[in-house]
């Protein structure tokens, strides 16, 4: 029966019990890391220097589902189950026939989606003996995610921010300290790959790729210290299922089921929380017309337009070398509001599906971006993350190409999180001065001749 309700709720009891591993059901298995010093595919014990036992078997694990731990759902239920709204004010604002739902992840303590993988990693951390988590951060969403997490399961936290980051969003740095996180803009002198960076550019602006590096090197350098990731690899996309596992059941309460699903991609945590539960459906035949849809910068297109090749997570080559699009682990982007975007790789898991045509890329510009963000705090009242309204713009385009087609379209996006610690990006966008930035052109980009060799 349907439901005239603006939130669709959930009851605690309604959190999901496990999480739903993609693995199981991809077309063909994922290509696994791959060790390029050893010359060979990586194996769970590259990765024990820098992650613990449960993470590295959560990432190489091809089970459908794996149980939540009570702790975590525990500690999910400060937030979770977060709230489905159906998009009546913009809606009629737009004056369009399809049905807009949008998952607000927004409501989390730390502003984002990222603490649904902080929550776990922490405690999967802590559970292993770790006394110290060392992390990079884009924007400051993952960072906040990672220290309110290891504050609550006793950890020590350090966070590298990437500085053009750090200088626009000093905020961000104060809620990670109020958490009780050490924070340093990145490139820093903490770490050889940070001092070496200055000393051949003092004025770098850091990039996500160079506060891995450093996040990294602090790992291997501290005892009893282990590293933690916001997004691209498999295990933190599948604690991220949360997302979809919810918001299925609240559109099976409403009577509906979205013929389009989207959300924007930075490396691929929230698109695919959102998106692979449903895209569940569609691999086991259930479904047949779902469109999942990525959206991406295109500052910054690494589904659009860069290769699908063995690259390295970060700019130093540190980390074994994953198997994704990528536009170059050297390449730099453009410097746009929405730093959680500005990665150089894709989600192994998100590229394998965009091979198979199961998802579809979708690149928007930065103007056109703040322009659907504005409607949508005007309409909805919500003031999204700059992350989050790349999804709200791809939205927007869907619903008025349903009005055009007269056609009632069922879209859902994720909100995956709240724009209030961006207001100097909205300041930007209302003043006029805010520029598009685009990537240069296809495969200019030097770092693609710098892929790594595997065989
Ligand atoms: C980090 C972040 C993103 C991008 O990261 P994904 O791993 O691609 O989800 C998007 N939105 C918000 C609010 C973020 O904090």
């Amino acid at each position: 029966m349907a439901v005239k309700s603006k939130k669709i709720f959930l009851d605690e009891k309604d959190i999901p019990r496990q999480w739903y591993n993609i693995q199981a059901d991809l077309p063909e298995p994922l290509d696994p890391p791959y060790n390029v010093q050893a010359g060979r595919p990586a194996t769970a014990e590259d990765f024990s220097a820098i992650f613990p036992p449960e993470i590295i078997k959560q990432e190489l694990s091809a089970e459908r589902f794996i149980d939540i731990p009570d702790e975590v759902i525990d500690a999910y239920k400060i937030w979770r189950p977060s709230p489905l709204v159906r998009a009546t004010n913009l809606e009629k604002f737009l004056d369009t026939p399809a049905k807009i739902y949008f998952k607000n992840e927004g409501v989390s303590p730390s502003g984002s989606h990222k603490s649904n993988s902080a929550i776990a990693q922490a405690y999967y951390n802590k559970k292993a003996g770790v006394k110290r988590l060392a992390t990079e951060t884009g924007a400051g969403q993952w960072g906040s995610a990672l220290s309110m997490a290891c504050q609550m399961f006793g950890l020590e936290c350090v966070v590298y921010m990437v500085k053009v980051s750090y200088e626009q969003k000093p905020y961000r740095k104060s809620l990670m300290q109020v958490y009780g996180a050490q924070v340093f803009a990145s490139p820093s002198n903490q770490t050889e790959v940070g001092r070496k960076v200055l000393a051949e550019n003092p004025n770098s602006e850091g990039s996500l790729g160079i506060a891995i590096s450093e996040a990294i090197e602090d790992v291997v350098t501290h005892k009893d210290a282990k590293y933690s990731l916001g997004s691209v690899l498999n295990h933190v996309a599948m604690h991220q299922t949360v997302i979809g596992l919810e918001a299925k059941k609240q559109l099976e309460i409403a009577g509906d089921y979205p013929d389009i699903v989207i959300a924007c991609l930075g490396g691929g945590s929230n698109f695919s929380g959102t998106a692979f539960p449903f895209l569940y459906d569609k691999l086991s035949g259930k479904v047949k017309n779902l469109k999942a849809i990525a959206v991406e910068p295109s500052a910054c297109p690494k589904l659009s337009k860069g290769v699908l090749a063995y690259d390295y997570g970060d700019s130093s080559g540190f980390t074994p070398a994953l198997k994704m699009y990528t536009l170059g682990h050297t390449f730099m982007p453009g410097g746009i509001h929405a730093g959680g975007l500005r990665y150089h790789g894709a989600s192994p898991l998100v590229s394998a599906l965009v091979k198979h045509n199961l998802v579809d890329p979708v690149t928007v510009r930065q103007k056109e971006v703040f322009e659907a963000a504005v409607t949508f705090a005007r309409t909805e009242g919500i003031l999204p993350a700059p992350e989050s309204a790349h999804a709200i713009r791809v939205a927007i385009t869907e619903a008025l190409k349903a009005k055009e087609e007269g056609k009632s379209k069922t879209i859902l996006f994720n909100l995956s999180g709240h724009g209030h610690f961006d207001l100097s990006a909205y300041d930007n966008y209302l003043s006029g001065k805010m520029q598009d930035y685009d990537y240069p052109s296809e495969l200019v980009c030097e770092s693609l001749k710098h892929l790594p060799k595997t065989k």
